[in-house]
């Protein structure tokens, strides 16, 4: 058929056909992500949130922030394992943000400046804590801000449990570490009942008349071994003698002291028994170096102080003449199988520091309350016991066993309680994908090298004082500048500023962005653009126009 050139009708309709021509087939969508930092923090701080703000120097909002989950900063800055930085997606870059230390800058400035914060109003249901460790305070934290009235009660003097008579005052001292306390204690509607055990939780729910009760009694019984001991040998457990030591005691040890042990208890052990006059400090430990249990830092700082180790080592017995230990080789499946070698080591003291165990007698009269074989509370994904009402945290329940799992615990009891007191169950709520490093888009980013704390020369370390110093303001700025805001917007412009249609608008600070689907042709350069991975490019639905669609969002929303 010929074409009349003169008639163009023809040839319009078959290009503006359907599917004909250039068509956008992927379109942005601001999103958010999870950054790893926030996913490894066991008391679930949204860490980029309140990094973000105390990189605008708004450190009363950052630190608002942070104790919105965590109520302890002063003290998980200084003593936290911080989990936060072995994820941090900076580490691929140079070296991961000290989120830690800038934590602790906050916790600091909040104790200074008598920072508090404010409480729901009443709602007239009563709660039960037992134990004043981090995870009976966490919740009675949390429980307190949603307008509950707590009543605290912990069997020893002082509130804070392990933080108080385990972790040494070198790591963790007391000033600023009973601030963050009180200023928990302090809420409205919490009371504190030191020196008052409980010896059977129902009764003490019954008797007192609360409407739930958060067991938080942790793992304070220490594990022994049978290690025979002759001729009246010094033998201690790490428990006891870093509790003395937390009383003000000083028990003597001697002048060798072999702890025995390889987690980060048995370090804390040894470099206490230094700071007790120890000349000598010997880990004997039944691994070798490839298995050690406590975390390297800590590892590296007992070294440092002089701790020596004997890996693959047992003890045999200990008595008049020294300590003899034995060689052992590792098994597979982590037993050992002695070789018959011994060695004799001419000890004053042996500390052990081979685990603990939690004492439950408080629940033995509560029906349906389970403890399991290895000694801990069964609880379900709310954390409540078997017993409707009664609920249960911290290390009492098992697994990591820090204080930040503990305060973690904690928060997520005091949301379960109160959902269960309004008759529902506390709803995870479902979280974003994590962002992880190749994710970013970063073909420049400013050398920037991680903050250095100041430490004490191990020389004059003789004492209990505080081993690791705090940032300024100056330098915990500027760390809090090195975050890269993974996986959400920043407001860096750098999209609005790249796209080739300027199809973007800004909506103002806080607000977002918008893209106008009417002149974004699909091209990607926004999302290239984007060094934290805020957006994404979407798939056009398949078979349709591209319809207009106003496609906004809302930062941090
Ligand atoms: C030496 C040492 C060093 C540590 N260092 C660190 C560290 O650096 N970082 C870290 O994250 N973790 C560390 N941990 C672990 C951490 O301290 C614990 O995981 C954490 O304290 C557990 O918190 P919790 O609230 O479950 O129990 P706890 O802290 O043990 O507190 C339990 C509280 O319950 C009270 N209680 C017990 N039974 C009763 C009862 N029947 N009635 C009333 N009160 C009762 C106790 O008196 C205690 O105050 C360390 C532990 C030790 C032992
Ligand atoms: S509590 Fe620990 S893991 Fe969480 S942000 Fe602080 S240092 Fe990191
Ligand atoms: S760079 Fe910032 S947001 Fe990303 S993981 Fe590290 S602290 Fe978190
Ligand atoms: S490019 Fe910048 S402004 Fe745009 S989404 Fe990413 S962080 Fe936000």
């Amino acid at each position: 058929m010929a074409l009349k050139l003169d008639d163009m009708t023809q040839v319009l309709q078959e290009t503006t056909r359907r599917g004909v021509g250039s068509r956008r087939w992927q379109k942005p969508v601001y999103r958010h992500f999870l950054p790893p930092c926030n996913h490894a923090c066991p008391a679930g701080e949204d860490i980029q949130g309140w990094l973000a703000l105390a990189q605008a120097g708004e450190y009363e909002k950052a630190w608002r922030a942070l104790v919105a989950n965590n109520p302890m900063p002063a003290i998980h800055g200084r003593a936290c394992y911080h989990p936060c930085e072995g994820g941090c997606n900076r580490g691929e870059l140079d070296s991961p943000v000290a989120i830690h230390a800038v934590e602790r800058f906050l916790g600091d400035l909040a104790a200074e400046t008598g920072w508090q914060v404010s409480v729901a109003p009443a709602t007239g249901k009563k709660i039960l804590v037992v134990g004043a460790g981090p995870a009976g305070l966490s919740c009675a934290w949390h429980l307190a801000r949603m307008g509950h009235q707590v009543e605290i009660r912990d069997a020893a003097e002082q509130p804070g449990g392990m933080m108080m008579y385990g972790i040494p005052a070198y790591r963790l001292p007391r000033d600023p570490m009973n601030k963050d306390i009180a200023r928990i204690t302090g809420l409205p509607g919490v009371t504190l009942r030191c020196g008052q055990r409980v010896d059977d939780v129902v009764r003490a729910k019954q008797e007192g008349g609360f409407d739930a009760v958060f067991v938080g009694v942790g793992a304070q019984l220490a594990n022994r071994l049978n290690i025979p001991a002759m001729d009246g040998r010094k033998m201690t457990d790490a428990i006891s003698m870093l509790g003395a030591v937390s009383r003000g005691g000083r028990p003597a040890l001697g002048r060798v002291v072999a702890v025995v042990g390889g987690g980060n208890v048995a370090m804390d052990a040894a470099r206490t028994a230094r700071r007790l006059g120890a000349t000598d400090t010997v880990i004997i430990f039944r691994y070798d170096p490839q298995h050690m249990e406590a975390l390297p830092a800590e590892a590296a700082e007992a070294v440092a102080e002089g701790a020596k180790v004997r890996w693959l080592s047992v003890v045999d017995h200990f008595g008049a003449d020294g300590l003899v230990v034995e060689k052992v080789t590792m098994n597979p499946d982590g037993s050992v199988t002695p070789t018959g070698e011994t060695e004799r080591l001419a000890a004053d003291a042996v500390v052990l520091a081979v685990g603990q165990h939690s004492d439950l007698g408080l629940l033995a009269d509560a029906v349906g309350v389970k403890v399991q074989k290895d000694g801990t509370v069964a609880v379900d994904a709310e954390l409540m016991t078997g017993q409707a009402g009664i609920f249960a945290g911290g290390d009492c329940i098992g697994g990591a066993r820090t204080m930040t799992t503990a305060t973690g615990h904690g928060k997520l009891a005091a949301r379960a309680i109160d959902a269960w007191l309004a008759g529902g169950t506390y709803e995870h709520p479902a979280s974003h994908p994590l962002v992880r490093f190749d994710m970013l888009h970063l073909p420049d980013y400013r050398d920037a090298p991680r903050s250095v704390q100041a430490e004490r020369p191990v020389a004059k370390r003789m004492g209990f004082d505080e081993v690791d110093a705090g940032l300024d303001a100056r330098h915990a700025r500027y760390e809090a500048q090195r975050c890269l805001s993974c996986g959400n917007c920043f407001e860096c412009d750098n999209c609005y500023a790249a796209c080739p249609e300027q199809a973007i608008t800004r909506l103002g600070p806080g607000q977002g962005y918008a893209v106008s689907m009417d002149l974004c042709t699909g091209c990607a350069t926004c999302f290239e653009q984007c060094p934290c991975h805020a957006i994404e490019m979407e798939p056009e639905p398949a078979g349709q126009d591209s319809a207009p669609a106003p496609s906004g969002f809302k930062v941090r929303a």
